[in-house]
């Protein structure tokens, strides 16, 4: 391969370039299957080396003025931009998804995140609250330490979004990407000091599950935040809660997707294809649980059909390719399964089936009911179960029965109907009329079992900082005795 995916070293801890002295990590590219890089987890030791590299300069980084931790941020913004394009192929060989994806939507979702709180940096204020003579103060002030742990599907832009608010509000941050995508954070922690953030600030520490627990039980640790599988958000949340930190937890999900009859059929099929097929599948925020109200279900299976028949598997560095490899064998697999069991259970395919090798083809399964596994479990593939019905009540019923509450989608001509129907629906993101569209201005995160906390806007701020009150004496003191 004639482009160098194998980083300098395999940690970036203080600044530098820094090998891992656990085992071998390969990076496969998921379309051949070929070693691109050989990566080294880091120990136990180096690892706590990184917690502890980073609480000493985080002191310093917090000291300064919120608008020179911002500039910053905006300059890291504007190096990406500039090598969106070496960046975006590093990211096509790491995931396996399609370049005409990664051009647009990674790496630049990610300098849109630097950028926007790097210019909301100098907008944070505290409260002065007035107490007759005398008067209180709030002041919001960094956490410490914030360990960021990474799924793989957005490896880039999960550092981003984790990195920018935790470090805007003068926190140091230690990542761990996800085993099988280890690239890209290095690549941020190298763009992070070009754009003159100060050594130690920002860290990489790579390796499997046993890295993430030995940060997530770091003394030096003051907030997690995970992107990654309920299973691992749970054994994080018990992690944080032996030190009582804090958590961000960005989960899974089985979110629906409502039809109703009255809906712009094209926009409907259109979403349905974003919200299931995009990243072959590979997406927390996924609309996999379609509800297609009975007079438009026929007319929109149809189209979803003919529509589905124009994608261009193969080869992700191809521009023309618009669906990728999955991006282990292992998920490949878990994802057959999950095919097989629909088909067991009675659902008929639509379009798509088992694939070949790394491949499944876009995937849309009729005939499917609630009970069945490929109607609850999130298969993390290119599968929709679409599921009819007739009423508004019974859909916002059936499309709450479940424990995930990530994101949800109504499509209807309806004003009022769209409303109303997502003010009942149990879920931290929300779409009318369209689906999958996550700018940082909007709060992105899931309720129930789909997590806590939100990333990107205002709202991500509270996250990654505290408030302090201070009361201000103006008098004297009185005491009882
Ligand atoms: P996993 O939960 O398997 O892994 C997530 C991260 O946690 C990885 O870096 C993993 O390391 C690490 N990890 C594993 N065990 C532990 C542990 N005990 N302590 C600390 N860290 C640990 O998720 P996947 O990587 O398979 O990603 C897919 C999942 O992520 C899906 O459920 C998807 O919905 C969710 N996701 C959620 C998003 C959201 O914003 N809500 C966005 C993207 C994905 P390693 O990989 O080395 O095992």
């Amino acid at each position: 391969m004639s482009f160098a995916a194998q980083p300098t070293a395999s940690l970036f801890i203080n600044g530098q370039h820094v090998e891992g002295q656990g085992d071998a990590l390969p990076v496969i590219y998921p379309y051949t299957g070929e070693t691109i890089a050989t990566l080294y987890e880091a120990s136990t030791d180096q690892v706590a080396e990184a917690c502890r590299v980073a609480a000493a300069a985080q002191a310093d980084w917090a000291a300064l003025a919120p608008v020179e931790r911002g500039r910053v941020l905006l300059r890291a913004a504007a190096i990406i931009r500039e090598r969106n394009d070496e960046l975006s192929r590093l990211e096509t060989l790491d995931t396996g998804k399609p370049l005409q994806e990664t051009l647009v939507a990674d790496w630049e979702s990610g300098a849109q995140a630097l950028e926007f709180f790097g210019g909301l940096a100098a907008t944070v204020t505290g409260q002065m609250i007035p107490l007759g003579q005398d008067w209180a103060y709030t002041r919001r002030e960094p956490l410490g330490v914030c360990a960021g742990i990474g799924a793989w599907n957005y490896p880039s832009q999960i550092a981003c979004w984790k990195a920018a608010p935790a470090l805007v509000m003068g926190n140091a941050m230690v990542f761990k990407p996800s085993e099988v995508t280890p690239l890209g954070a290095l690549k941020l922690a190298e763009i992070l000091i070009e754009a003159g953030l100060p050594a130690g600030v920002f860290n990489v520490v790579q390796g499997r599950g046993q890295v993430g627990a030995a940060l997530t039980g770091d003394s030096n640790v003051a907030k997690i935040s995970l992107t990654g599988s309920v299973p691992t958000g749970r054994r994080v949340y018990a992690a944080a809660a032996e030190g009582i930190r804090h958590v961000t937890l960005e989960l899974g999900g089985k979110s629906p997707l409502i039809v109703f009859d009255d809906a712009n059929l094209e926009d409907a099929v259109s979403a349905a294809i974003n919200a299931n097929f995009y990243s072959s599948g590979q997406i927390c925020s996924n609309g996999t649980r379609v509800f297609l109200q009975e007079g438009i279900r026929q007319p929109f299976l149809d189209r979803l059909a003919e529509r589905v028949r124009n994608i261009r598997m193969g080869d992700p560095l191809d521009p023309d390719t618009n669906h990728g490899p999955i991006i282990t064998p292992r998920q490949a697999e878990i994802i057959r399964g999950f095919i097989e069991s629909g088909q067991a259970a009675g659902a008929q395919l639509v379009c798509g089936g088992a694939g070949e090798g790394a491949f499944i083809p876009p995937t849309v399964f009729t005939d499917a009911t609630d009970d069945m596994d490929i109607a609850r479990d999130e298969i993390f593939g290119p599968v929709m179960t679409t599921l009819s019905f007739f009423e508004e009540d019974e859909v916002i019923r059936r499309a709450n029965d479940t424990g995930f509450g990530l994101a949800a989608g109504v499509f209807t001509q309806d004003l009022t109907r769209a409303h109303r129907v997502i003010g009942k629906l149990q879920a931290g993101t929300c779409w009318i009329n369209t689906y999958n569209l996550t700018p940082v201005e909007m709060p992105f995160g899931g309720v129930k079992m789909s997590g806590l906390g939100r990333e990107n806007s205002a709202a991500a701020i509270e996250h990654y900082s505290q408030l302090k009150s201070v009361y201000v004496g103006m008098g004297g003191v009185e005491a009882p005795y």
